[in-house]
């Protein structure tokens, strides 16, 4: 049965806004996007009100959860700050996610921005200040790396503007909710992994503004049944802009991955991503260089055709702790754009050794807080 915004838009008249009239008449809804049992919209409020709007917002959710057909609700509350409003926190400007709020009595609140996900040891990010540098190919292949040193991994693609983990793990399921109505992430290669991409439609996310980019990560991070994991993996959206500045600050991070090619230009926008994470207290784990030389697939001959080396170079000027380089290699382009990403399908191959040592790296930074290993 398919459901339709009519529906929707049913079961949201019965639900009374803070404005003391029916939500469908607060003026504050967004479109409704209601396909194949997927339903999201957003409610827009000034961020004066954002905090009594939370309940709203979890009693829409839940009506809609209910109706039968629904698999996926996602309602994203966004808060705009009134032009000349003072800042009520570090976000965005002139947009202030609701999910930045403190919560009234300090860290504790699962509305916290910085509180623990249960079950998780260590949440880090694997980010790159512009995108097509391999972000998500090395996001992934460093789960791999993590989970044959024996951790417990799991993935988050974040990547809102262009998820790439359907595409990268050949996963399209929609995840299923379990008997606490949290989704249950998938899982492949040994890993649990929950993608916007599962959720959405491409242009879906294309189109999400900052604010609903946190509240949607939220729920992810938030509202799945993540299990017991050493490690969950973020790959964050790219670049250096109010979403990831929100992200990186709303998610409690342990540390973040920064991924780079040598080419001077990606070399300056890693710096950007370097300054993002100082600027939210996040600690850097390291820079990897991408693509930092060409392999022959054919003769295994080295050429570094974008001058090699100018990530560790920096990474060493900054006093950031320097990964690992990854060739440009066929192999890792064809394994990952089929789905078999080159640490599980060519586990004793140079470049899952190469992916296993960064992931070595990762993990003795990370040893205060995860126990295995
Ligand atoms: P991003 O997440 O930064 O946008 P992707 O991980 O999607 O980048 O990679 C972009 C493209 O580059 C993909 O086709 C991927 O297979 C390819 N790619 C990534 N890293 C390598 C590499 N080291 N060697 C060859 N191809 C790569």
């Amino acid at each position: 049965m398919s459901v339709t915004q009519q529906q929707v838009l049913e079961v949201l008249g019965r639900i009374k806004s803070p404005r003391g009239v029916a939500l469908t008449n607060a003026n504050v809804l967004s479109a409704i996007s209601a396909s194949d049992g997927k339903v999201f919209f957003s409610i827009n409020v000034d961020a004066a009100e954002a905090r009594a709007w939370e309940a709203v917002r979890a009693e829409a959710e839940a009506a809609v959860r209910a109706i039968p057909g629904v698999t996926t609700a996602m309602v994203a509350l966004t808060a705009e700050r009134k032009p000349g409003a003072a800042p009520a926190g570090r976000g965005a400007p002139g947009v202030q996610p609701v999910h930045a709020h403190k919560p009234p009595q300090g860290g504790t609140s699962p509305m916290s921005r910085q509180a623990e996900i249960p079950g998780v040891a260590a949440v880090i990010a694997v980010a790159s200040g512009k995108g097509g540098v391999g972000k998500s190919t090395t996001a992934l292949n460093l789960a791999l790396g993590l989970r044959d040193l024996g951790l417990k991994v799991g993935l988050l693609d974040a990547d809102i503007y262009g998820p790439s983990v359907p595409r990268l793990t050949g996963l399209r399921d929609k995840p299923e909710l379990n008997a606490e109505r949290k989704m249950i992430p998938l899982r492949r290669f040994g890993l649990a992994i929950m993608s916007i991409g599962f959720l959405v439609e491409e242009e879906t996310a294309m189109i999400w503004r900052g604010p609903m980019v946190m509240s949607a990560v939220t729920q992810m991070l938030r509202d799945v049944d993540w299990g017991r994991l050493d490690v969950l993996v973020v790959d964050m959206p790219p670049g250096t802009g109010d979403a990831q500045l929100t992200l990186a600050q709303n998610v409690p991070l342990k540390g973040a991955v920064i991924v780079s090619t040598p080419q001077d230009l990606s070399l300056i926008d890693a710096r950007r991503g370097l300054a993002m994470f100082k600027k939210v207290n996040v600690p850097v784990l390291g820079i990897v260089e991408n693509m930092s030389y060409f392999q022959c697939p054919h003769c295994g001959t080295k050429s570094d055709i974008f001058g090699h080396g100018g990530a560790r170079h920096e990474a060493d000027k900054l006093g950031v702790p320097f990964l690992g380089e990854i060739p440009l290699h066929m192999a890792i382009r064809s394994t990952s754009d089929a789905g078999n990403p080159v640490v599980d399908s060519e586990p004793d191959g140079p470049h899952a050794a190469i992916y296993r040592a960064i992931a070595g790296g990762v993990r003795d930074q990370l040893k205060g807080a995860i126990s295995a290993g």
